[in-house]
């Protein structure tokens, strides 16, 4: 028999075998801030109050108290460093609340509520709220969600009636399934709710939904204020240290100040009346809500490098099978089919980043130049981000979801113990295709919007008049695409494996599928519509294709960012090559999924190359593996994983995590027939 593998070994091998310089694609990742993300994460990892230990064995109480405990230092490490909580999408923010490595209850405060606050109030409203906010003496929440309404925003059924004699609103959840049902930090935490309801003015007028500040818990005793039923949801699939709550609101009367009033108010006289915003202004904050989704691309990038890191780590010290000689045992990563499997989300992971970044920047550079008066924003832009967006957000937590799962998969057993950090990972993780849009849901907007650009096109004032309108929008490639699609019907000529690894190829291909699926969908809508069906009825009878509308369109989006990124001479040399061979394994890895779209597109030896091309970077990215999952700079800390960890000593602490755990504390266990504060009596 071979001798048991050095697991610390073999990881050093893969170290020394890589030839780029992990530093550089680390500072990349970083926005060049790597000694500072390090400075809070050891601030952080040497504070007692973030041990994540033993959470594992912990009841969901002491988990939810624990994570409290955690906010608090966290407030107080961040007064420390200098780092302000005000911009959740600020990349000191992000670093700290990453280093945390845990779920905080209040996260929906900083994420979702102060964000509320700062986009739809008015200046008056902001001044009062934010310093409440910024030193958590409110502590706010997003309640949009009942239990019988979520996409359908229109359809809620709680209710604000303006009473004009006492100016105030009496707010009411009248029924069941008007309960207010999901929100975060909800259940316990939050004092203060932006409750989302229908407006009722003093004529009786419904106005349609519209936002409201609703205390729901005294600012001292915490207790819940008169009118108000509120508690915690109950055990989720994860992310139970967060409290989702539910909230019935039996005539609360608030202040007519209390309704959000920048874009629409109930004037002192009882009159609605929507704001005559500049554009700008609604510009501005229509942005800044954008970026909780941008912020979700960001983090499937994270989530899925985090699961690269401790399956790839993994894959070079587990050793299974005999090679050649039968003397030596594989290391399993060096399998074809685990490279395929793992090197995609890799791939992914890097092109995520990419687009993210990306988007942010856009998003922030708008916002900048819109404030100081150097920039306008046409609505064409607008629509355009908001395409952008929906389709990213859909398209990478679909993406990530699914491959932190089979990057589980792929450790085998051990990926299945809550020790290899998978199933916090994984179970945290799902509620992303559903929060912020459900990801079946936004392709519909992405859909909306690209339909709009084909029909300015085909019955609009003429091509140049669209291209003057969509200049600079990421959808522009569609108007070229579409006005080619009937000079350009032949197929691309691929005429190797080798000559299929080109990034300017696979956007060329990717833009060529994206303009001729819109154009399918768009002509089939239309002969919906001629033949005298109700637009409803076409738009169901299309979302199936409209989803793919919306998947093609992202897969150029990403390809195109990272072409960018490429061209960028942000990193050179060897560091330069991995990038653009993890580029290239992206978009071949699309095609390759996706080979009945790229009919006509490619000929069957076209897609034939693309197959054996996958292959080819497979092996190119093999030396580069470890190296590239070390670059994400993740500790040990973070990672929480006997099978990823940076030393590559699994089993011993595998064991270690074995003899810690509460069932090996004592040899015997004795059957007990009441089960403690549950009021369960076991049958015995
Ligand atoms: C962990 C977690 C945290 C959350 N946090 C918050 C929070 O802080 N605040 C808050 O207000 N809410 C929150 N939510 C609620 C979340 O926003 C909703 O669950 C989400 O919007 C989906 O709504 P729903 O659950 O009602 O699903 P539904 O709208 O009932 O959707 C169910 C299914 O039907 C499909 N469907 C629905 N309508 C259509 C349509 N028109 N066309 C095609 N398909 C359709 C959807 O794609 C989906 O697959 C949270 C949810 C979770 C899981």
């Amino acid at each position: 028999m071979p001798p048991p593998p050095n697991t610390s070994e073999l990881l050093r091998t893969e170290r020394s075998n890589s030839n780029i310089n992990i530093s550089a694609i680390t500072a990349l990742l970083d926005h060049n801030l790597t000694l500072r993300r390090r400075e809070i994460e050891s601030r952080i990892e040497s504070c007692p109050t973030f041990s994540n230990l033993p959470n594992a064995n912990l009841s969901r109480l002491e988990l939810h108290s624990r994570a409290l405990a955690k906010h608090i230092k966290m407030m107080e490490i961040a007064r420390q460093l200098r780092i302000s909580l005000d911009d959740c999408t600020s990349p000191e923010f992000v670093m700290l609340v990453q280093a945390v490595a845990d779920d905080l209850p209040t996260l929906l405060h900083w994420g979702m509520f102060v964000p509320n606050i700062k986009c739809l109030c008015d200046d008056e409203q902001t001044k009062k709220w934010l310093p409440l906010c910024s030193d958590c003496r409110v502590v706010g929440c997003y309640a949009q969600t009942e239990m019988g309404h979520g996409s359908n925003v229109r359809g809620l059924e709680t209710t604000a009636v303006y009473d004009k004699a006492t100016e105030s609103f009496t707010i009411s959840t009248p029924t069941l399934t008007s309960t207010k049902f999901w929100p975060g930090s909800l259940g316990k935490s939050a004092n203060t709710a932006m409750v989302i309801a229908q407006l009722i003015d003093s004529t009786g007028a419904n106005r349609g939904v519209h936002n409201f500040i609703v205390p729901i818990r005294d600012l001292n005793t915490h207790s819940p204020l008169p009118g108000v039923t509120v508690g915690d949801i109950g055990s989720k699939l994860g992310y139970n240290k967060m409290d989702n709550g539910y909230l019935k609101l039996d005539r609360v009367v608030i202040p007519r100040e209390n309704m959000a009033m920048r874009f629409s108010q109930i004037n002192a006289n009882g009159i609605y009346e929507k704001i005559n915003l500049d554009d700008s202004t609604a510009k501005i904050s229509y942005i800044t809500m954008m970026q909780v989704r941008a912020q979700i691309v960001a983090m499937a990038s994270t989530a899925l490098a985090q699961a690269c890191t401790i399956s790839i780590r993994y894959s070079a010290v587990r050793t299974q099978g005999f090679d050649a000689t039968g003397k030596k045992e594989r290391q399993i990563l060096d399998y074809v089919q685990q490279q395929h499997r793992l090197f995609g989300y890799l791939a992914s992971s890097y092109t995520f980043f990419f687009s993210g970044r990306r988007i942010m920047e856009n998003l922030k550079s708008i916002e900048r130049g819109v404030l100081e008066g150097t920039r306008s924003v046409s609505k064409y832009q607008i629509g355009d981000l908001h395409a952008s967006l929906s389709t990213l957000k859909a398209f990478c937590s679909t993406v990530a979801a699914e491959g932190i799962e089979n990057c589980r998969r792929a450790c085998g057993g051990h990926g299945y113990l809550v020790a290899s950090g998978f199933p916090e990972l994984l179970t945290t993780y799902q509620q992303n295709p559903t929060v912020e849009g459900d990801n079946y849901m936004l392709p519909q907007q992405t859909g909306k919007v690209l339909l709009k650009l084909l029909g300015a096109i085909i019955d609009g004032d003429g091509v140049d008049t669209v291209e003057a309108e969509w200049a600079g929008c990421d959808a522009f490639y569609l108007i070229d695409g579409i006005r080619r699609l009937s000079e350009n019907s032949a197929a691309e000529v691929i005429e190797s494996p080798e000559a299929a690894i080109d990034v300017a190829l696979l956007l060329k291909i990717l833009k060529r599928r994206s303009s001729r699926i819109l154009v399918e969908v768009g002509t089939s809508i239309n002969e919906g519509l001629g033949e005298g069906a109700e637009l409803s009825e076409v738009w169901n009878d299309s979302l199936v294709q409209i989803a793919r509308v919306s998947n093609a369109h992202a897969g150029v989006l990403l390809m195109q960012s990272f072409d960018d990124f490429l061209k960028s001479e942000e990193l050179t040399g060897k560091e330069l090559d991995a990038m653009k061979q993890l580029a290239c394994l992206f978009g071949l890895m699309l095609v390759e999924k996706d080979a009945g779209d790229f009919q006509d597109i490619l000929d069957k030896a076209g897609v034939d190359h693309v197959r054996k091309a996958v292959l080819l970077v497979l092996k190119k990215i093999r030396p580069n593996a470890v190296g590239l999952v070390d670059a994400f700079d993740f500790s040990d800390f973070r990672l929480k994983s006997v099978l990823g960890r940076y030393d590559g000593e699994v089993y011993e602490h595998l064991m270690k995590s074995c003899e810690a755990d509460m069932m090996n504390r004592q040899q015997v266990i004795q059957p007990v027939v009441s089960l403690g504060g549950s009021g369960l009596t076991s049958k015995l």
